[in-house]
């Protein structure tokens, strides 16, 4: 493991966060920001190197806006390839690729390293978290959060409760809920739960828009913005995401439900050949200096 983490221990939560891509750094800096020990995990030590330098990034974001007055206080997360390291977390937030495959695995291995009752929360943005729960070995400790990117700027959070959720795992989670500064709003299990079911058919939907030639990339988000006051544009929001996860959320959609309008267009799967995810590549449906 290297380096140092947070200096509080508020709550006496230990996060520890699987994935260090654009969520496992948001949910990082969260932590830090409230004064939260972290613990971040993942397959790629390079993707960790990069996490280091993002979460001080982020931080120093996250001092501008006014949501972490005291950067002394921050520290840096614990960084890992091991697994085995999160054995004392006292809450695990899996934010690792969007792949059934890649998340059964990391269940199954999680829950045989922590101790029973913790909870294995899942970030899940479409896969039924019952789904997830089936590759744990106490399938009543998994539970799903749905962290909104950045995840310190947007306060609520959707929680998923499975069918095999335990009361004790809600109580364990909504403790660290409120250790985070973060705001729940409870729903049941199904493909994409609320946010992902509306949000991302109606992204593909936008970007369908772009590939008929119907409006610019720029044009459809000024309209969804200043017409219908969705805050950044379905595109802009896209790259924010990332669009290759945003595909492969498509695709858990369209495998679960069969509607057409989540089967992902043409253009999103051409941007993901072309290697042009959004903000984190760059380039998406807008270009990025930084
Ligand atoms: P990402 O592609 O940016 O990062 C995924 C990370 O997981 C990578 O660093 C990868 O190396 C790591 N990983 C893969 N297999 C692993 C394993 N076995 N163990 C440990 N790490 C592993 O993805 P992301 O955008 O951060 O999304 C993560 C999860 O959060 C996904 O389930 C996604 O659907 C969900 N989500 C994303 C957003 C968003 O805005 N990007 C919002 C809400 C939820």
């Amino acid at each position: 493991m290297k380096t140092e983490s947070g200096s509080g221990t508020a709550g006496g939560q230990l996060i520890a966060v699987v994935g260090a891509g654009v969520m496992g750094v948001g949910i990082a800096t969260l932590a830090l920001v409230r004064g939260l020990p972290v613990v971040l995990v993942d397959v790629d030590g390079t993707r960790l190197d990069d996490a280091r330098t993002r979460v001080a990034a982020e931080l120093r974001m996250a001092q501008l806006v006014g949501r972490f007055p005291d950067d002394d206080a921050a520290g840096a997360p614990l960084t890992t390839t091991a697994i085995a390291d999160v054995a004392s977390a006292t809450v695990v937030i899996e934010a690792t690729t969007e792949d059934l495959a890649v998340k059964s695995k990391v269940f199954a291995e999680l829950s045989a390293v922590v101790a029973p009752g913790t909870p294995l929360v899942s970030n899940t943005s479409s896969i039924p978290i019952d789904e997830l729960a089936g590759f744990a070995l106490r399938p009543q400790d998994v539970v799903g959060t749905h962290f909104m990117n950045p995840p310190y700027l947007i306060r609520t959070v959707e929680v998923i409760r499975g069918v095999r959720t335990g009361a004790h795992t809600m109580v364990a989670l909504e403790n660290a809920l409120a250790a985070l500064g973060q705001e729940p709003v409870v729903v049941r299990d199904n493909p994409g739960f609320v946010t992902s079911r509306v949000l991302h058919p109606m992204i593909n939907g936008a970007a369908r828009i772009v590939e008929q030639g119907t409006a610019t990339a720029d044009d459809v988000d000024t309209l969804m913005e200043n017409c219908l006051g969705h805050r950044t544009g379905p595109l802009r929001t896209a790259d924010l995401i990332g669009i290759d996860n945003l595909v492969d959320s498509l695709q858990v959609l369209y495998d679960r439900t069969g509607d057409e309008g989540c089967l992902p267009c043409d253009l999103l799967l051409e941007k993901v050949r072309l290697g042009h995810h959004g903000r984190k590549s760059g380039r998406g449906f807008y270009e990025y200096t930084n």
